[in-house]
């Protein structure tokens, strides 16, 4: 029977370890993939799929990549959601005795990449771990690139949801509870392009979570950590540590401290209301140009990037905090010279956290180190100028601010300004740092001169013109003599090597030299690679004080960015209240205003409050500027609560403890829902998880059904929302329906408000502008020809509207706001011609009979045949109707 051979049976031994990767395995210059594992590898990267002996009768599939090409195809794989174990040698294939050893050193996946090329600068890289026991959901995640380690726990799914989407993770691991729960794990991998797994039971055991994290920030107990409360957290904070630990093999020191937080420490916004806000990514094309995050952000550094983002995701609710920051931005304002100063020594900045995860897990080379060091060379000016800045928080920043002098003279003393990349071939350690390695680097450079003299020597000696002293990898050093000198080679030259025209020799005061130079060479690169990384090793051992640093660097940063917009696109510092008001003036919309041309956006007043003015009815046409109008109101909330300052000439805005928006007809086709099931399971979780601080904009309720329906449903929900007993949220309800109009002064707290529409003659003018009172008429016509809808159409379109008048529905609406809807009129037909919209719609009483009698009477022969399929299909919206009804 074939056998295996020895490697392939040490191949197979090591991919059984690791059946969920893809393996890596290091051959000499390459890694190499075989098997499935070839395939797909051959496949994804786009490389040559061949075939290796293995032993067996048919060849294995085989692949592979040159390893110095490593970083660029791991990331290609782990981007695609594959994860991918390193197989490396462990031992020197030169001292090996038969087979060299292989280990997996490595597990990289696309929750814990670290590789600058795979990840996104502004955009943190997080694994999260879920777990479910008990009704709770325990929430950790870690971005090892940067160190961010936080827990929480929540305990409903939609809370969950939340979560996810708010830091949306690019990998999640989970208990098989969760894994099974139903959640639609599906829809969530093709969201976030994470992959999803379940881990073995062994992660999730209590005691060993809480041993780890014991063990990892070395202490006693976890209360110290914060972590008394989170006992479902707990465990999955200690899952994600344990699965870091499995993947990278490496010190996970710069995880240096784990942040509990409650999701009722920050404003609570719901994934579809971030979605439809746009604050990080547009809700088509998910760009970041065209979201509230790209008009706030002019951050200069990754970090203060990435803190910003999170700034915009989790706007504050408590006053202090957001006059902390508002305050820091208002002194920037205020000495806009050192702002300009501190944007410059922030510019030159690289990624300090980043950077010290490479430097933590041994991968930095010594150009990071450089880099590391020029960014430490501006800590100490940002520092200076802080200094002269009184508001509490840049006084707490400037104190946190650690210039870390000791480590730039460090890296200043012991590294070249321009290193190689590479750690192993020498050419890293300045001159004066170490004297074992000036010896060396003297000896090595002293054998060249050597040469140099023999080299004259001989070529004087011999009379050979052009002999030639030169080096190669393999033959070391070598006189070379072309064939026209053959002759006058003397007898102690040894030969080394024939060339068709030339000849290498060697001889004894060469291989002395050759001795020298290459011992000292050797022993200077393995000494020089010794220092650099004591050096590193030093530099991590500062990785708290690096950190803090780091993250004060980023506050200024988020701080400076939030001041230079507020001053560049003319903002407030919105006053803040704890009474329920939002009281703005001339409002504007802050990224619609940056897309227009200058000063083409109309600015509007906003008032709500807890009382007479909790719920504002928009009507308008189409296209009027409803649902811009009401996410600018939205928008100019959360800035105010992230402590930014606001687009408008006012603005005093009352703490809201949640957003929701429901905003147009949001098509969510990948989950499969049709839009009117979206719009209602919206509808119910802001129903039910809205209280009377929360701040609700509705934009066409009700539109995704009949109009009967619709109507119906979005009047019960403003009676709903308004009702103080029942729920009381200040709210902005943009509608179609001006039935709805009624609502004012029958119900308390609710008001028209429209937007403003100038005719001429049979056109309208869009004024932008907000009124008191509802709009009469919905201009849907018009609207329709300035889309160039054809001319015709439109004539058509206008007969039409003569004829079906909603005078009647408004009418009966009417008589319900003065009524209630307990009562129901009967109206009864007088004519069949008069069928109209009418009776399709609200409340229609009409019965089985009616219908049948009026079809008895119809005219058919004086019917065109779209009046007739027309009358038909009326008929069957009336019945359906009224059998929904009964
Ligand atoms: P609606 O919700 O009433 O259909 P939108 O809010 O979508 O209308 O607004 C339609 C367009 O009108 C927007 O794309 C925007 O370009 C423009 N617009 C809206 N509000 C304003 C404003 N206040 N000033 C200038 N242009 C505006």
């Amino acid at each position: 029977m074939a056998q295996l051979s020895p490697m392939m049976t040490q191949y197979l031994e090591t991919k059984k370890q690791y059946p969920d990767c893809i393996l890596f395995y290091r051959l000499g210059d390459f890694y190499e993939m075989f098997f499935e594992d070839a395939l797909t590898a051959s496949r994804e990267l786009e490389i040559t799929l061949t075939g290796k002996d293995c032993g067996l009768e048919e060849r294995a599939p085989m692949c592979g990549v040159p390893y110095h090409a490593l970083e660029g195809y791991l990331s290609k794989l782990v981007q695609k959601g594959y994860k991918v174990a390193i197989g490396e040698q462990v031992e020197d294939p030169k001292t090996a005795k038969g087979l060299v050893k292989r280990e997996v050193i490595r597990v990289v996946t696309p929750g814990t990449i670290t590789n600058s090329q795979a990840l996104e600068e502004s955009k943190n890289n997080y694994l999260m771990g879920i777990v479910y026991t008990d009704g709770i959901f325990g929430i950790s995640v870690a971005d090892v690139s940067t160190g961010d380690y936080l827990v929480t726990e929540v305990k409903s799914e939609r809370n969950l949801i939340d979560e996810i989407y708010k830091f949306s993770p690019s990998e999640i691991i989970c208990n098989e509870a969760f894994y099974m729960s139903g959640i639609d794990l599906d829809d969530l991998k093709n969201r976030l392009h994470a992959v999803i797994s379940d881990l073995d039971n062994r992660f999730f055991s209590d005691e060993f979570c809480r041993k780890l994290l014991r063990d990892h920030f070395h202490v006693e107990n976890l209360e110290g950590l914060g972590l008394s409360d989170y006992e479902t957290g707990t465990i999955a904070a200690g899952a994600v540590l344990q699965y870091l630990y499995e993947t990278q093999k490496n010190s996970l020191e710069h995880l240096t401290r784990i942040t509990p937080y409650t999701t009722g420490q920050f404003m609570m916004l719901d994934t579809s209301t971030r979605r439809n806000l746009e604050l990080i990514e547009t809700l088509r094309e998910k760009q970041k140009r065209g979201t509230l995050l790209w008009v706030l952000d002019k951050t200069k550094t990754a970090m203060g990037a990435r803190m910003l983002r999170s700034f915009v995701e989790q706007p504050l609710i408590h006053k202090e905090e957001i006059l902390k920051r508002q305050n820091a931005i208002e002194e920037l304002n205020m000495n806009y010279i050192s702002r300009e100063e501190i944007c410059e020594y922030l510019n030159p900045i690289y990624d300090l956290e980043r950077l010290l995860g490479r430097i933590s897990y041994k991968t930095a080379n010594p150009r990071d180190l450089i880099s590391f060091r020029n960014s430490l060379e501006m800590l100490p000016h940002i520092k200076h100028i802080l200094k002269e800045f009184r508001s509490e928080l840049l006084t707490e920043i400037e104190g946190q601010l650690d210039p870390l002098e000791d480590l730039k003279k460090l890296i200043d003393e012991a590294i070249i300004d321009d290193p190689p990349v590479s750690v192993r071939d020498g050419g890293i350690i300045k001159d004066g740092f170490h004297e074992e390695a000036d010896r060396l680097r003297h000896a090595k450079t002293e054998g060249k001169t050597w040469l140099a003299e023999l080299e004259q020597k001989e070529k004087e000696s011999t009379g050979i013109k052009n002999l030639k002293i030169k080096y190669n990898k393999v033959f070391g050093y070598y006189f070379e003599v072309t064939n026209s000198f053959k002759d006058l080679v003397p007898d102690y030259f040894i030969r080394k090597q024939t060339l068709t025209n030339a000849e290498r020799y060697t001889t004894d005061r060469l291989k002395e030299l050759e001795d020298v130079i290459m011992g000292a060479e050797d022993k200077l690169f393995s000494l020089e690679y010794e220092l650099f990384c004591q050096v590193r090793d030093g530099i991590a051992a500062e990785v708290k004080r690096i950190q803090e640093t780091a993250h004060a660097v980023a506050l200024t940063d988020v701080l400076t960015s939030l001041s230079v917009v507020a001053i560049r696109n003319n903002y407030v510092k919105p006053s803040i209240n704890e009474k329920g008001i939002i009281h703005i003036k001339n409002g504007r919309h802050p990224v619609v205003e940056q897309m227009m041309s200058g000063g083409m956006f109309v600015a509007n007043d906003t008032y709500l409050d807890n009382g007479k003015n909790r719920v504002s009815i928009i009507t308008g046409p189409n296209m009027a500027g409803k649902s811009t109008y009401m996410r600018q109101t939205a928008l100019i909330t959360l800035m105010a609560q992230v402590g930014s300052f606001v687009p408008a000439d006012e603005a005093d805005i009352g703490l809201c403890d949640r957003i929701f928006t429901r905003v147009g007809a949001s098509d969510d086709l990948a989950s499969g829902q049709s839009t009117f099931m979206v719009e209602m399971t919206e509808v119910a979780n802001i129903l039910r998880n809205a209280t009377r601080s929360s701040l609700l904009i509705l934009d066409e309720i009700g539109r995704g059904t009949s109009t009967f329906d619709g109507l119906s449903i979005a009047w019960a929900v403003v009676e709903y929302i308004s009702n103080t007993k029942l729920l009381g949220a200040k709210t902005l309800f943009a509608t179609h329906y001006h039935e709805l109009t009624e609502l004012e002064g029958t119900m308390s707290g609710v008001n028209n408000y429209c937007i403003a529409v100038k005719e001429q003659g049979d056109d309208i003018v869009f004024l932008r502008k907000i009124v008191k009172g509802g709009a009469d008429k919905s201009y849907g016509i018009q609207v329709a020809k300035l889309a160039g809808v054809p001319e015709l159409v439109i004539e058509r379109a206008k007969e039409l509207v003569e004829e079906l008048s909603d005078a009647d529905i408004t009418a009966r609406a009417k008589e319900i706001a003065e009524n209630g809807p307990g009562i129901v009129a009967h109206k009864k037909l007088s004519k069949p011609d008069e069928v109209d919209l009418l009776q399709m719609s609200i409340f229609d009483t009409v019965s089985e009979e009616d219908i049948i009698k009026e079809l008895m009477e119809l005219e058919i022969n004086r019917m065109s045949p779209i009046d007739a399929l027309t009358t038909l299909d009326k008929m069957q919206s009336r019945l359906r109707n009224r059998w929904v009804n009964q």
